[in-house]
């Protein structure tokens, strides 16, 4: 079957990721900004810490003073006074004396490292030091972290839990996000009845409705489902109508290649809708549809459930986090393993397998599951998948294949 603008993988993505889009920015209290994308840098306001502080109980003390002392050869040093935890340093230490301080506590003026509590012994007001400190040990300085007008987090970045620790260190509790896209998944199909449907003869439920919201929403889009639409344009496009305000990018599944009963081309057509590619070179998924529609991304993605969600992950998973301001999408979680079987695999193609992976004491193997793309059980026993570039002829037992994971 020929398609009209079918292109490489490579390309597809290059063209699905050129779309312009203009993303919209929300401020998000900083527990809720969790997963999201910053839109703005975070400049640091001061010095974080704030102050300098000890890491231990024990005495600050100025680092030379200690220099050379042994358990069988101590030094001794004056006891200034104490320090307590949330207490403001009001008075500075000078060769030979020092301070009793406690973990946190602010360390005074001249004090550049702390002995432990361990290697000192009290003698009223003067105290044996019996182990060497060196500068800066067991002190956190002022200005570890980063320094007043540190750029601390950029825009682009998706916050994780050490970042929200990062903004309230700083007293940050509201910033500027990008705003999540919403995602519209229109199913089609004469033969495609709802989850609670009775099918008849030659009828299945609509399963693509579920994997594919079920894949956003575990990243935290929104998705809107507008119905199934039977293979009739005026149906489709109606049903792509009802979505036209309320959604950022739209779905189609199902009737996306050349044959009988293929209308989503027709549809996107009769609504205005630029269809920018019609068929990738991968396996499974090669009857996909790239279009833009109101300005809004829209695929065309085919109906076997396997191909469908194959699609989604690696075709517009990548788009909605571009539409969602993140800079670097190029840490994908992926662990290497040695395979157990061939993968044939044909060129010209890029074939996508899903595998199972052992960890054994001999180290990782991976097992293609060959899930035929009309199935989806297999792959709810996969773990991820494994790419065979469109110019290689498979991969063969025993060699290291990456596998990405769903
Ligand atoms: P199509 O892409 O329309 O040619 O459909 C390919 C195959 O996927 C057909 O066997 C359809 O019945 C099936 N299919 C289409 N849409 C769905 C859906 N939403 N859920 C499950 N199977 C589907
Ligand atoms: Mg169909």
């Amino acid at each position: 079957m020929d398609f009209l603008k079918s292109v490489t993988s490579k390309k597809a993505l290059e063209m699905i990721l050129s779309l312009p889009y203009i993303p919209k920015t929300d401020i998000a209290g900083v527990e809720d900004a969790l997963n999201r994308v910053l839109a703005e840098d975070v400049i640091s306001p001061e010095d974080i810490p704030p102050f300098s502080r000890s890491l231990v109980d024990g005495f600050a003390v100025i680092a030379k003073d200690t220099h050379g002392a042994k358990e069988t050869n101590p030094r001794f040093v004056y006891l200034k006074g104490e320090i307590k935890i949330g207490e403001n340093a009001d008075f500075a230490i000078e060769d030979g004396e020092c301070v009793r301080v406690s973990t946190g506590s602010m360390l005074p003026e001249g004090a550049d490292s702390v002995v432990m509590q361990e290697y000192t012994r009290n003698l009223l007001d003067v105290i044996e030091i019996t182990k060497v400190v060196h500068y800066g040990e067991n002190i956190c300085f002022r200005g570890d972290d980063f320094k007043k007008g540190d750029r601390i987090l950029g825009a682009g970045k998706r916050l994780n839990y050490f970042d929200l620790g990062i903004l309230s260190s700083i007293g940050k509790s509201n910033v500027l996000v990008f705003r999540k896209p919403t995602i519209g998944i229109v199913s089609t199909g004469d033969e495609i009845v709802a989850i609670d449907g009775v099918p008849g003869s030659g009828q299945i439920r609509d399963i693509n409705r579920y994997t594919l919201g079920g894949l956003f929403r575990k990243e935290g889009f929104q998705v809107i489902h507008a119905g199934i639409a039977r293979d009739d344009v005026k149906e489709i496009s109606e049903k792509i109508v009802l979505l036209k305000d309320k959604v950022d990018i739209i779905l189609i599944s199902g009737g996306s290649s050349k044959g009988e009963k293929d209308y989503i081309i027709d549809s996107i057509e009769t609504l205005g809708g630029n269809v920018l590619f019609h068929g990738i070179n991968i396996k499974p998924g090669k009857p996909t549809i790239f279009a833009s529609l109101w300005g809004k991304p829209l695929f065309g993605l085919p109906g076997h459930p396997g191909s469908c969600i194959m699609v989604a992950i690696r075709f517009v998973l990548p788009l909605l986090k571009n539409m969602e301001g993140e800079k670097d999408q190029t840490l994908k979680a992926s662990i290497s393993g040695v395979l157990t079987m061939n993968i044939p695999s044909n060129i010209g193609v890029e074939e996508c397998v899903d595998v199972v992976i052992e960890k054994k004491d001999e180290g990782i193997f991976i097992t293609p599951a060959f899930a035929k793309s009309s199935v989806i059980s297999a792959f709810t026993k996969s773990s991820g998948f494994v790419v065979i570039p469109d110019e290689k002829e498979g991969y063969e037992k025993g060699e290291e294949v990456e596998v990405y994971f769903f």
